[in-house]
Formats: C-alpha cells, structure tokens, sequence
C-alpha cells in the first residue's frame, strides 16, 4: 500500500455545512514524505462527476475547504463521499478515504418516528401529524405490496415540508416543479409537502404512498426503473395513492370533451412543463393504469414494468407484455373509460385536412370550368 509506505494520513477529518448554502470540509493531513500538493475529491454517491480541488495546507497540515453550495447545488440527503488525495516529494500519489456524511436538509428542525423500516420526518405539526403520516406510509406500502415487492432494507426515509416553496427550494429538479412531492428512489428518500390541517390525513394518505411507490419500484427493478416510461411510473404511483385526486375525474372529462388530451405516446420520455398539461398528464395516467390493472390484472402491470425495464420502446413494450401496442390500448382506454367513439375523433381529428383535401380538389375543377367556358366564348 503507497499509504502505508508514505505513512499519507488524514486525520481530525470533519464536516459541517449549512444546507444549500456551503459545506466546509476539515481534515489534518500527514505524510513522512513531504506533500507537495494535497487535494480534496468529493461526489453524491449519484452524482456521475467528481469535483477534484488543490488544498492549501498549513504548517501543520491543517486544511480547511470551503465549498459554495448555493452556485453548485447538491440534492438534498445525498450521500456524499470524499477523499483527500496528494502527489508527495518522490511523486507518488496517495489518498486517505473515502469518508462519507449525509448532506441532509438542516434548514429544519426535523421531527422523527419511525418504526424500524420507515421513518417519518417532519418539523411543522404535532405528534398526531407524524403518527399519521407514518400509518400512512404503512397503509401504502401494504397497498403496494399488493402489486410490487415491498423492500425496506435498507430502511426508507419520507420528508414532509410544511410547504411547497420549502420543498422546491430544496431540490434540483430542474423544471419538475409540478410534482407536490419527490423521490429518490435510489437513496431512499421521499419528499413531500403536507400542512398541518383538517384534510392532513388525506393529504397523506394521497402522498407519502405515491413517493414510496417511486422508492420500491426502483427497488424492484434496479437500474430498469430508469427506462420506465413516465406515464407508466407516474400512473402506478398514483394509483397507489390511499384517496386519490377527486378533480381527476373532471379534469379528464374535460380533456375528453375538448379533445385535448395529450396522446400516452408523448408521455413517455416526460411530462409537460407546463403546469395545467402537467396536472392533466398526472390524471390521464393514474387513470390509464388504472384501465390496464382492471383489463389485465397485477401480473399485467408487472409486465408492462418488466418489459419497459429490459428495454423496449414506448409501443414495443406494451406488446410484449400484454399482446397490444399502446396507441391500440390508449384508444381502448378513450372508448371504454372515456366513452369516446373513435370513429367520431378519428373524423374530428381529420376535419381540417379533410377540408384542405376538398380545396385542392375543388380549385383546379373550377379552373377547368374556367377554361372550359373560356374556350367555349372563343368558339362563339
Ligand atoms: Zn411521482
């Protein structure tokens, strides 16, 4: 080993950080040969790229590094691991670590109950608060397991915000402001915004479900989870919520009427930024799984996630798991849902072009008559 050799060591290591702000990272580093140049490399355990930086030591090899977490944001609860590294006198390189810390979201006095396999954490409300979202994270994962293998090993972690503007002040999500919650299903970790109120019951019983069923699909099917197509995913975890949205009836209803419900197919990579679209693809999908879990059952949709996992298209995978490509299973899901004659939309649809088709025909017939009558006057 080059560290036992170079007696490289990293000792007094210590973290402390202000969420969203910076992390400041303290270590002493010593070495019986001289150190050259010490740097610290540090990463979400997620995160693809490491950030390398050069220390500046002190006489007594003390080092302190301080980075702004405010211009280059980590998601909240990430793993981080990091190590300190050196090129020494004689040129060798040496590290000491990795080292690991939780970057939790220490903005909050956060609350806990947790019974082994969940816990809940929350910091506005009272125990009643946290004891019902905790029944409901089991009520759901029960409801799930229904479905999907339910793993709680390792143990899942579920945060409720008081607020919205808490909640998504504290993700990266990159534009997916439209989800009232948040999972990551890789570390464990839901996230939501409930408020202490009459209806917090409900409210939990529809959102801690929803995130853990993020959690366990993943768990479920590892990196395949990442190949699911968004109105599959976001569709089963609706479904999963305890008392789901009531205003998803009408908001389709609606759709349905004005013909402007966005196709399944376009639903798969993501979904629309925009909030109104957003809400409508939330209620299109619960209510499409919903279909298929009613047409063919659990092994149904454990298909469809497997198929869609291995790799297959947006059309591709509907067939292999239930014999029907999607566009055939959405126009299914129009009619017998919806109530829609496809025949009828099909026509509505093509209005437009039929009206163009008529004008392209029509136009060069008069010109014929023109010419025509044209002819005859000359022949007069
Ligand atoms: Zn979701």
């Amino acid at each position: 080993m080059p560290q036992a050799q170079s007696g490289f060591e990293a000792t007094n290591v210590n973290i402390s950080y202000n969420f969203g702000q910076q992390i400041t990272f303290l270590a002493q580093l010593t070495s019986s040969v001289p150190i050259q140049q010490a740097f610290i490399s540090f990463r979400g355990v997620n995160e693809q790229t490491t950030r390398v930086i050069p220390l500046t030591l002190n006489a007594d090899g003390s080092t302190r590094y301080q980075y702004d977490a405010s211009q280059h944001v980590i998601a909240p609860f990430a793993v981080i691991e990091f190590s300190y590294q050196a090129t020494l006198a004689n040129n060798q390189s040496v590290a000491a670590g990795p080292f690991y810390f939780r970057y939790d979201d220490n903005r909050f006095t956060w609350k806990e109950l947790s019974d082994g396999s969940v816990a809940v954490h929350w910091y506005n409300g009272d125990d009643a608060f946290g004891q019902a979202a905790l029944d409901a994270a089991r009520a759901g994962l029960q409801g799930i397991s229904q479905t999907f293998p339910v793993s709680l090993n390792p143990p899942v972690d579920v945060y409720i915000y008081a607020n919205f503007d808490d909640l998504v002040s504290s993700l990266t999500l990159g534009g997916k402001t439209w989800e009232a919650g948040h999972a990551d299903p890789s570390i464990g970790v839901g996230m939501l915004a409930v408020a202490p109120s009459d209806t917090q019951s409900i409210d939990l019983q529809r959102l801690v479900p929803h995130e853990l069923t993020h959690i366990m699909l993943y768990r479920s099917l590892g990196d395949g989870f990442n190949r699911l197509p968004t109105w599959l995913e976001e569709g089963i975890a609706s479904m999963e919520e305890l008392y789901p949205n009531p205003d998803y009836v009408s908001a389709l209803e609606t759709a349905s009427k004005n013909n402007s419900l966005l196709s399944f197919d376009d639903l798969c990579v993501s979904f629309p930024a925009d909030s109104g679209r957003a809400y409508l693809a939330f209620a299109e999908s619960q209510s499409f799984v919903r279909f298929l879990l009613d047409t063919y059952g659990n092994t149904g949709i454990v298909a469809l996630t497997q198929a869609y996992a291995d790799g297959l298209d947006c059309e591709l995978g509907a067939t292999r798991a239930v014999g029907v490509p999607l566009n055939q299973l959405e126009i299914r899901w129009r009619e017998t849902v919806l109530g829609q004659n496809m025949l009828d939309v099909a026509t509505r649809n093509l209005l437009p072009y039929l009206i163009i088709l008529g004008l392209t025909l029509i136009v060069p017939v008069w010109g014929a008559i023109g010419v025509f009558s044209t002819g005859r006057k000359n022949v007069r």
